[in-house]
């Protein structure tokens, strides 16, 4: 299996490389073989793609918004055409299975090139009265963003990211998680045959020194991080020191949250989504599912009857449901949760091995597992894991519940199943989290904002409130009198 790219970063409209870089191994996490070499990029490559992007950044932003739009929708309609191609080299970069690929990663890209590049022609700033004089307000770009991407949704991140930066005028760097590199420069040549100028969109490789490397730049003016909270912790530091925007999209502890009188099948299969899809690897997953005591059981028994179902194994092949995780690191640190998870008194109810696969014997791979008997403070209710680790937990009453979800640092997602509506508001008004669902969970189409509370992060991701987080707002105060002056 080979995967290998023209070069290692896409600069001004070409690919690029600088084999002083060290070298990035690209690994194909069902087996663990190698299928490409790239370079991380050194000092003289961030230069480079900075320069290209404060070069051509300035005649983007005087384009009419729907110009700049019309270029973004002929890239989505590229990704569109280009689903089967991409989504296959989403799953040899993820390891994540050709099923979800297939609808769920270059197709979310192009949602956003579509929506931002439809949204931003009226998206525009406001006409303020002043009883005779009047202001306006012009929503400018900030100039050159960077965007930090994680690896368990690559294409994905790199649209969300660069499709509003763009839309809104500004010049995009964009550096791809170290794990998956690849689907980025997909991206990049899609957007330069769609007609976007060069120097706009630009794609550097490398490990966390070049994401430094870049958000300390001087001529950067925003970083849009999407990654766990302790690289935000660092990122927004910097950030905040050097007074640049920032958006910092990171982990999560979510609480799915099962009334007894919610549909069973349905609130199954919303915890299953919240926690095997991408193999566990989703920042909004609800890890901590609690069920009220009336359902408790029937729950449990049914959850596990449908997990046992679940077609683990090669990737490509289209009835696979669950793929490996990321990487080597990874496997260990959900194996060794598990582990915590039994010293620690919850009951291992379902899956915690390895699986025994024929051909992928090198692979990342780790069952679909299932803890009961889960207390809140055990380090497997408290920390992410990021694997299809599921804690599920008994709870009495509403009030109970609520405090008990909202007891952790984290704020990304929460949900609830119940038929009570009244209830289902009331119980997602008072949960402290960004993005929540009612009788589903996980879904997050563009037109709404995606992002967290508390540590989870700063910012919104996707809908006109990224737009406004790619932005910055003059106001102009325009005299049709005199001037009032004193002297
Ligand atoms: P990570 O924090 O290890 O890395 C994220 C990115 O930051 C990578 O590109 C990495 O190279 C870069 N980076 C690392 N150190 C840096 C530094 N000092 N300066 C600048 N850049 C640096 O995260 P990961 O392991 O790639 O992704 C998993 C994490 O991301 C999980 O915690 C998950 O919850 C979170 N995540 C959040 C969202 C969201 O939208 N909220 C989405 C996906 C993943």
């Amino acid at each position: 299996m080979k995967a290998q790219p023209k070069a290692s970063h896409y600069i001004n409209g070409s690919f690029v490389d600088d084999e002083l870089g060290r070298a990035l191994p690209v690994i194909y996490p069902a087996t663990g073989e190698t299928i490409a070499t790239i370079h991380s990029a050194t000092e003289n490559v961030v230069e480079l793609a900075i320069e290209a992007a404060r070069e051509a950044q300035p005649a983007w932003a005087r384009l009419k918004p729907v110009e700049r739009g019309r270029i973004l929708r002929r890239a989505a309609d590229i990704l569109r055409a280009r689903n089967d191609e991409l989504a296959r080299l989403e799953t040899l970069d993820t390891g994540k299975a050709i099923q979800e690929t297939l609808v769920a990663d270059p197709a979310s890209a192009a949602d956003a090139l579509e929506f931002f590049g439809g949204a931003v022609g009226s998206y525009n700033g406001d006409y303020i009265d002043l009883g005779g004089s009047f202001a306006y307000t012009r929503r400018e770009p900030l100039g050159v963003c960077v965007g930090i991407g994680a690896w368990n949704y690559p294409i994905q991140g790199a649209g969300w990211k660069s499709a509003p930066a763009l839309a809104m005028g500004n010049a995009m760097v964009f550096k791809p998680s170290e794990n998956t590199p690849l689907s980025a420069l997909a991206l990049a040549e899609i957007y330069t045959e769609a007609g976007l100028p060069d120097g706009l969109f630009n794609v550097v490789q490398g490990y966390g020194d070049v994401g430094h490397a870049l958000a300390s730049h001087p001529v950067v003016a925003k970083v849009s991080l999407t990654g766990s909270v302790p690289t935000g912790r660092k990122v927004l530091g910097l950030a905040g020191s050097l007074m640049k925007h920032a958006t910092m999209e990171l982990g999560g502890k979510s609480p799915l949250i099962i009334f007894d009188d919610a549909d069973l099948e349905n609130a199954i299969g919303g915890a299953m989504l919240a926690n095997f899809y991408s193999t566990g690897q989703v920042c909004s997953n609800g890890t901590r599912v609690f069920v009220q005591d009336g359902l408790h059981d029937r729950f449990l028994d049914r959850l596990t009857e449908r997990t046992k179902a679940i077609r683990i194994g090669d990737p490509l092949d289209p009835d696979t449901q669950m793929g490996p995780l990321i990487n080597k690191a990874q496997h260990e640190k959900v194996l060794s949760y598990i582990e915590i998870g039994k010293q620690e008194g919850a009951t291992l109810h379902h899956g915690g091995a390895v699986p025994a696969l024929q051909g992928f014997e090198g692979g990342f791979y780790v069952e679909p597992t299932i803890f009961a008997n889960v207390t809140d403070t055990m380090r497997i209710a408290r920390e992410e894991i990021f694997g299809p680790v599921m804690a599920v937990f008994r709870f009495d009453s509403e009030d109970e519940v609520v405090a008990r979800a909202n007891d952790t640092e984290f704020g990304l997602s929460a949900g609830v199943f119940t038929r009570d509506l009244p209830r289902a508001h009331r119980v997602i008004a008072d949960l402290q989290a960004g993005s929540c669902w009612i009788n589903n969970y996980n879904l997050a189409p563009v037109e709404i904002p995606f992002g967290g509370y508390k540590q989870s992060g700063i910012g919104r991701e996707n809908s006109l409130a990224a737009l406004a987080h790619y932005s910055q707002i003059k106001s102009v105060y325009v005299e049709t009198g005199d001037v009032a002056s004193p002297y």
